[in-house]
């Protein structure tokens, strides 16, 4: 019985995503299916009945029962480091959700669309992305990602993968260390450097930028000056500095 809203899971597959984050496969009962770009809360309880909530973005989205979701480490965080090293196959958990109809694309819906991402925030452009790609509108994406280094990047392997097998286009931007022969600049990118990665005012993008409140603060502001209309930026944030 589904009650107040929160649904059992159980953990059915973990998989290291770099060395303070991880993707974990939840089979949630009665999952309703969600669209791309909406997340779920997650209710914790230990054995002494305190309960801890947080709210993860969904990487997957549409049917089936199980749902992706990619936690980043948040250090001295009371549940992320929970969920990146202790949390195992067999688990239970409770969901509440799909939550959000704002922070969302769904098949048929405005193109071209702009993903901006920093660190975790990429965990609900990755499911736009893959949204997309389904739909056959991925050449009228474009997914610029802000990373600390490469190993710190969540869905590295497969963005660059989908990326070249037709996916949405991944622009990468370092901002403490690039990989060997980078040649591109290692930190804060510009104004010139996000619009050169980013569709232009003049092609009417919607925009979603996605991360920690002041990266999502500072990447909008950026694209209000560019031109950008503040009503075609949808932001989502995760807290944190
Ligand atoms: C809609 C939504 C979707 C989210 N989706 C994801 C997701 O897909 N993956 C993911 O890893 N996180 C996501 N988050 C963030 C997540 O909800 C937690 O805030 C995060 O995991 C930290 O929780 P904690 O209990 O470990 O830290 P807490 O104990 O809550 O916080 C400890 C300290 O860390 C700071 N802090 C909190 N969050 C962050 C952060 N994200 N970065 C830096 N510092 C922080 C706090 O200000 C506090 O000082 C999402 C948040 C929202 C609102």
């Amino acid at each position: 019985m589904i009650v107040g809203g929160w649904r059992p899971a159980e953990v059915v597959d973990v998989v290291d995503a770099s060395s303070h984050a991880r993707v974990l496969r939840v089979r949630v009962t009665d999952w309703p299916g969600n669209d791309a770009g909406q997340h779920i809360d997650i209710r914790l309880t230990a054995e002494d009945g305190y309960q801890a909530e947080r709210s993860y973005s969904v990487g997957s989205y549409g049917a089936g029962d199980i749902i992706e979701l990619a936690v980043d480490e948040v250090p001295d965080g009371e549940v992320s480091p929970y969920l990146v090293r202790d949390v195992a196959v067999g688990d239970q958990l409770e969901v509440k959700g799909p939550l959000g109809g704002y922070f969302v694309w769904r098949a048929g819906g405005v193109v071209p669309v702009q993903l901006i991402a920093g660190g975790s925030g990429i965990v609900p452009l990755r499911a736009i992305a893959r949204a997309m790609s389904d739909a056959g509108v991925a050449a009228s994406g474009r997914l610029l990602y802000f990373v600390r280094t490469p190993e710190d990047a969540i869905y590295r392997d497969e963005l660059t993968r989908d990326a070249e097998a037709g996916g949405v286009p991944v622009t990468w931007a370092y901002t403490r260390g690039a990989p060997d022969g980078w040649q591109g600049r290692v930190g804060r990118l510009d104004d010139s450097g996000i619009a050169a990665a980013s569709w232009r005012p003049d092609d009417e993008p919607l925009v979603f930028v996605c991360g920690p409140t002041r990266f999502v603060e500072h990447v909008a502001d950026t694209l209000v000056r560019l031109g950008h209309p503040a009503s075609s930026i949808r932001t989502e944030r995760f807290g944190g500095a």
